[in-house]
């Protein structure tokens, strides 16, 4: 059955720490190429490293526009805008590049790097002082999931941040539901799984903010994603689209991915 879709999907690629400039521009010209024959209403956002970033906006303003065209965001930003942070990337500089999307609260940021909720919060609240839409990642991990706590966690990650969407009025953001066990280790949830944390979220949004914003912001499902498996995700009413790792550094597997979004959306 086709879910009764009203929000434009989304298929993003996260690159992680993965493609040199050189890699970039050939995995981008293929992925034009074969947009090229693609019509529809579906965003691609590709999330390369810091490094490739000026590489792909540069190489995508001097492409012809096709009717799916994709955007370039960075997978990280520091909250301050400059200033002693060695080894930081601030929004200044990204947004000096037209980037106008940050992944925030990755699991692998939260887990190797200690990002807390609150530097995730002070991220977020950065991102919309500067109108960058924030693809916020929640999720819970194994033996939160086996303690069935994976509700109390969503809600834990993102009271903070609805709380002041809801003081300042920034709607502007995309959620990824993305299980800690599920990422990287080609273990997808199940489609209904997943769709229930995407539903609590939406209804979640709903509580805080508004059923309007619930009813348009997007949520997608990130973790272990690939070919044979993104479409039962698609057919999901609560799910939007999918935040794809591995699957997407091959250009032609996540081409296959953009084309059953084309066809669900
Ligand atoms: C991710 O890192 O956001 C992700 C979903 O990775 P993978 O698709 O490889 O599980």
């Amino acid at each position: 059955m086709k879910a009764n879709r009203k929000r434009i999907p989304i298929v993003a690629a996260n690159w992680k720490m993965n493609k040199t400039c050189a890699e970039t521009v050939a995995y981008l010209s293929r992925l034009l190429y074969s947009l090229e024959e693609l019509n529809g209403t579906v965003e691609i956002l590709i999330f390369p490293p810091f490094t490739a970033l000026r590489t792909a906006t540069t190489y995508l303003e001097n492409e012809r526009k096709t009717d799916i065209f994709p955007l370039i965001g960075a997978q990280n930003m520091h909250w301050e805008l400059k200033g002693a942070y060695t080894g930081e990337v601030s929004l200044v500089m990204l947004l000096e590049l037209g980037i106008k999307h940050v992944i925030l609260g990755h699991s692998e940021r939260r887990r190797i790097f200690n990002e807390t909720n609150d530097i995730v919060l002070k991220k977020v609240k950065a991102a919309a002082a500067h109108g960058v839409v924030p693809l916020i990642c929640v999720g819970e991990t194994l033996e939160e999931r086996n303690e069935k706590k994976t509700e109390e966690v969503l809600k834990n990650q993102l009271v903070d941040i609805l709380e002041f969407f809801k003081e300042s009025g920034f709607n502007d953001f995309i959620i990824a539901y993305e299980p800690v066990w599920a990422i990287g280790t080609g273990i997808a949830a199940s489609p209904e799984e997943a769709n229930d944390a995407c539903r609590f979220i939406r209804a979640l949004v709903g509580s805080y903010l508004s059923p309007e914003v619930a009813s348009r912001i997007r949520i997608l499902y990130g973790g272990s994603i690939d070919e044979n498996n993104f479409e039962g995700f698609l057919l999901e009413p609560d799910i939007d689209g999918g935040l794809v790792g591995s699957a997407s550094l091959d250009v032609e597997k996540f081409v296959k991915l953009i084309r059953m979004a084309v066809k669900h959306a």
